[in-house]
């Protein structure tokens, strides 16, 4: 079993920012594809950002115990890690990179404890994170604000984690998660 890195955060945070910039530093890093009963965003790609499924497909999946993980994020919706990205990341000997919710990211964590680093990045407050998400474009009024009302309960979380990185100024974030990133993989 290789390793894993968990990342979590409330929507809007810069997970995938921070995400993205550090698989271009480092190498041998590889996303973990989840599935989920959403629809695609903007120019999201089936099989790149998600597994795009029906809920029935989900659901069918849920039954013949195909996740290591999954919930239902926001209501309605449900994303999960697929057992297959695990075998399909690790058979190229790369380390998994998780994005997950904070349950998710708890969970993965009990699963696979010292294999696994996980990693919380937290806004510089909660206004903040209305901020990006706004400037961020891709969700109505309303789905902003089911996320933004769904931050202070997953700020909560924050302790279970092993590493809290405050993503205020960018470049500064992503150093910290360098850092702490390449310390865990050496
Ligand atoms: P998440 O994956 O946590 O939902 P994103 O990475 O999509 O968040 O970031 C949300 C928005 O905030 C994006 O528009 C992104 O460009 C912006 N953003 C990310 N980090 C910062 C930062 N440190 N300062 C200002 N804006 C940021
Ligand atoms: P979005 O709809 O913005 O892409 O993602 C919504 C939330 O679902 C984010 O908090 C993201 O981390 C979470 N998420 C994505 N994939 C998974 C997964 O496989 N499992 C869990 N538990 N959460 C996930």
């Amino acid at each position: 079993m290789g390793k894993l890195i968990i990342f979590s955060a409330p929507s809007g945070s810069g997970k995938t920012t921070i995400v993205r910039r550090l698989m271009e530093e480092i190498e041998g890093l590889e996303f973990s594809v989840s599935a989920t009963s959403r629809a695609p965003r903007g120019a999201e790609q089936h099989g790149r950002d998600y597994y795009f499924l029906s809920t029935e497909e989900f659901d069918r999946l849920v039954a013949e115990d195909s996740f290591v993980e999954w919930e239902e994020v926001y209501a309605g919706t449900k994303y999960g890690t697929l057992r297959s990205e695990l075998e399909r990341i690790w058979a190229k000997e790369h380390t998994i990179l998780f994005d997950v919710d904070v349950k998710g990211g708890v969970r993965l964590k009990e699963i696979f404890g010292d294999k696994a680093l996980s990693i919380f990045i937290m806004p510089p407050s909660v206004e903040e994170l209305r901020r990006r998400l706004e400037g961020r474009a891709t969700d109505s009024p309303e789905k902003i604000a089911q996320r933004v009302a769904k931050a202070d309960e997953e700020l909560g979380y924050a302790p279970r984690f092993d590493v809290t990185v405050v993503n205020d100024n960018l470049d500064e974030a992503v150093a910290q998660v360098r850092k702490a990133v390449e310390e865990f993989i050496a």
